[in-house]
């Protein structure tokens, strides 16, 4: 079974990563002893999208809201 060197926490096999302490899950119980290999966090901006594509996303969304807000005017229209 899979363990969390840092919380201690007991995972079920199939997982390698402490869900909450982000670091790799050992194989055995931990005992103090071990090095704890935390997961290095993304490099700066990884998951920034660029300001393009943010002003993408939002008018996507807004359309989206658009476009739901006419669905539900029509649906309560239909009834
Ligand atoms: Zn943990």
């Amino acid at each position: 079974m899979p363990w969390c060197p840092k919380c201690g926490a007991e995972f079920r096999k199939g997982f390698t990563v402490c869900n909450t302490c982000h670091v790799r899950l050992i194989d055995h119980k931990p005992d103090g002893t071990e090095t704890i290999e935390e997961l290095t966090p993304p490099p700066e901006g990884w998951e920034r999208e660029s300001p393009k594509k943010q002003r993408m996303l939002r008018i996507l969304r807004a359309l989206t809201f658009v476009l739901l807000a006419l669905a539900a005017a029509l649906l309560l229209q239909n009834i």
